[in-house]
Formats: structure tokens, sequence, C-alpha cells
């Protein structure tokens, strides 16, 4: 339902609860952050129920990381359950994912992945995303391609998929790094300086920063602390509509 991604030199967890304060107004069942935790890992938080059962679970000190992502869950596939809410990983804890809007074609990926021996840990249609762009981002490393990295990872797996989605992805091998991927649901970059944001509505970075660029139908942003680069569902470089937002939220 509601997505919010940081990467910058604040702490992440701070912005992230923030940005997911400001998406409460959607409607949504669940909520979850996953961090870099500054240690080379991820922490993943999840909680059913309203933001502030999350927030309980957080820790009071906030975490170390300045990368991260949240999410507020209206489910469609599956229970909403603290299992069932997003960030969603690979069996690893590696790779972590948001999704918004539903992939009408999971059960076929699940069932593809499960006869792989991938043991899956929700009902939701969104975790498939995680343990195939784990997949795809592990394949580049064995065959020795070392500039593929995360956005190529991401860029073959959205052609699988089918349906609406916004998927929001970090790796644990690629620190202060965020991949997002847009087909038929709202997806916006937040430009601040030295930090980027991107969120399914503006209201989630409005705080921070009101330099906004919408990304277009079928688009991947790859973002870093000091810029984002957009390229479509081919690799090509994509056009993007920079705006300001000058209304009040
Ligand atoms: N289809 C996903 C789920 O049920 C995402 C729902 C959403 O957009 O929040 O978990």
């Amino acid at each position: 339902c509601g997505i919010v991604g940081y990467v910058g030199g604040r702490g992440a967890q701070e912005v992230l609860v923030n940005g997911l304060r400001r998406l409460e107004y959607r409607g949504y069942d669940s909520a979850g952050v996953a961090i870099a935790d500054g240690r080379g890992g991820l922490e993943v938080h999840r909680a059913a129920g309203p933001l502030d059962n999350l927030v309980a679970v957080l820790p009071a000190d906030g975490t170390a990381g300045t990368t991260g992502m949240g999410h507020t869950r209206w489910a469609t596939h599956g229970p909403p359950t603290d299992r069932n809410a997003h960030p969603h990983r690979d069996a690893t804890g590696r790779v972590a994912v948001v999704h918004n809007g539903i992939i009408e074609n999971f059960a076929a990926l699940r069932a593809e992945l499960e006869a792989d021996g991938v043991e899956l840990t929700s009902d939701t249609d969104s975790e498939v995303a995680a343990h195939l762009v784990a997949r795809a981002f592990d394949a580049q490393g064995r065959e020795g391609d070392e500039t593929a990295g995360l956005t190529a990872a991401v860029r073959a797996v959205v052609g699988r998929l089918e349906g609406a989605f916004t998927l929001v992805i970090t790796h644990a091998d690629r620190p202060g790094e965020i991949v997002a991927a847009r087909r038929s649901s709202p997806l916006v970059v937040g430009v601040g300086q030295g930090e980027m944001f991107v969120a399914s509505d503006v209201a989630a970075f409005i705080d921070f920063t009101r330099d906004a660029v919408e990304l277009g139908q079928d688009q991947i942003v790859t973002l870093t602390a000091e810029g984002a680069v957009v390229t479509d569902f081919l690799g090509e470089t994509a056009k993007t509509r920079p705006f300001h937002v000058d209304w009040d939220i």
C-alpha cells in the first residue's frame, strides 16, 4: 500500500518511520522496515496492526544504518499477520523487498522456486520477488560479471512478473544502494542534498525535500546518496519528469 525508501546520511529508521506516518492516511493493516545495519547485514522489523506496533519493536535509539525502506501493507494475498508483513527476504536474509500491488503470476513462480528447494515463509504474492532477485544476483556472481549489479538482477526479475507492482529492493552486499521498479503503480523519487528518497507518494518525504522526479511506466531507478539513475525495463536510459512540490500536505 505505502512505500518509502531512503539512502543518505541520516539514521534511516527515523526517516522511514516519519515517512510511514505520512502514508498512514492511505489505510493499512501491517508495517515493516529493512535497514542496513552498518555491519554488512540487514535488520528487518515487522508488525501487524497500527504503526505503533512496529515502533514498539524498533530499537529505541535507532539502528545504525543510513539505508533502508519501509512499507505499510494492505493485504491482498495472505492474512495481515507479522510474517506476511513486508519487507520479505530471501532464505539468506541478504535481499529485502517491499511491494505494492499484485504479482498475478506468483503461484507459478512460487511453484518454480519450491521445485528448486526454496522454502517460502509467507502467504504473500510478494515474497517470490525477494527469492528471484537473490538468485539473479548470485547467478551474475557465478558468471563473473562484476558490473551487472543489483539493478540488472532486478531488471531480469521484473521482466518475469505480471500484474501491477511497485518494488523496492535492497541487498546486504550493496550497502548505500536501493533499486526500485514500477509497473502501473505510482513511484516518486525525492531528491535531497547528499540523500535520496523513493516513495509511493510525495507525502512520505515532504518533511525532507520538495524536489521530486516522477517515474514513468516500466521504469527502474537506482538510488545512491549521490543521485538517481533511471532506466527502462530493457536497460535504456529513460526520460523522467522532475517537479517541485509547492502544495501543502
Ligand atoms: N499483494 C501484496 C500483499 O498482499 C502487497 C499489498 C499492498 O499493496 O500493500 O502482501
